[in-house]
């Protein structure tokens, strides 16, 4: 059941292991966790940690070995594979830390071809494109093309095209490893303003803890348990 007032994210007790030789690695050890819509949390910890095992599980793209993953209210432990997808377009946007782009599309483009798979009407689709790149600063280099932005405009158009599918949540994995310290704190500033805006429950990996200042919260893995 969905209702106004579900969290954008629950994860309750949810375990994730690998096959590891004859045995297994648990990588996620049965975290709980509740992320409201437009709050920013920020996860840090070392690597091999569990962060981004953690990010697969809340991003619906790796099943539970145990425990319950709900998005925007919705239990996703019974659904079919179509209906995970769905769940994840209309509910969920991703943004890993190398914008997978594609070379020879436009930034606007980039945002409309997600679109067109839905078959969302074309020209409002456009508008939409254009508004959001406005949004991340980039409404003078809707035309360019991967090759021609750096890497702060393309990890704009990547946070930009995660948000056309109107996201409750949104799962950040390290978006700014690749760049300068202030390009850094710009797209993390970025991220908060789109969670304030857009009233997503936004989750952000990252080791740069200076860029944390504004998150609501920020939480810290430590094999694979979160530590308050
Ligand atoms: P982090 O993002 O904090 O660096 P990961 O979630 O990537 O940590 O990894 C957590 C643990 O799970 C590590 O021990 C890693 O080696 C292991 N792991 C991650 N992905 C896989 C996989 N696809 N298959 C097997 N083991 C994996
Ligand atoms: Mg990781």
């Amino acid at each position: 059941m969905t209702t106004l007032t579900a969290p954008a994210l629950e994860l309750r007790r949810a375990g994730l292991d690998y096959p590891d030789g004859a045995g297994t690695l648990t990588a996620v050890d049965d975290v709980s966790l509740t992320l409201q819509r437009g709050e920013f949390t920020g996860l840090t910890g070392p690597s091999g940690s569990g962060k981004s095992s953690l990010l697969a599980l809340a991003s619906t793209l790796q099943a539970p070995t145990r425990g319950a993953v709900v998005v925007d209210g919705v239990e996703t432990g019974g659904l079919s594979s179509s209906e995970l997808l769905r769940v994840r377009r209309e509910k969920i946007g991703i943004i890993f830390q190398q914008p997978q782009l594609i070379a020879s599309l436009t930034a606007q483009e980039q945002l409309l071809i997600t679109e067109s798979i839905r078959g969302g009407a074309r020209k409002a689709a456009r508008a939409k494109a254009d508004e959001l790149l406005d949004l991340v600063g980039l409404g003078d280099h809707l035309h360019r093309k991967p090759g021609e932005l750096s890497g702060g405009q393309r990890q704009r158009v990547n946070i930009a095209r995660a948000l056309m599918g109107d996201p409750v949540l949104l799962l950040v994995d390290e978006p700014t490893s690749a760049l300068d310290a202030e390009r850094s704190l710009a797209v993390v500033a970025l991220l908060e303003k789109v969670t304030r805006e857009f009233s997503t429950g936004t989750l952000m990996v990252t080791h740069e803890t200076e860029t944390l200042g504004g998150a609501d919260r920020i939480l810290t893995m430590i094999d694979g348990r979160l530590a308050h």
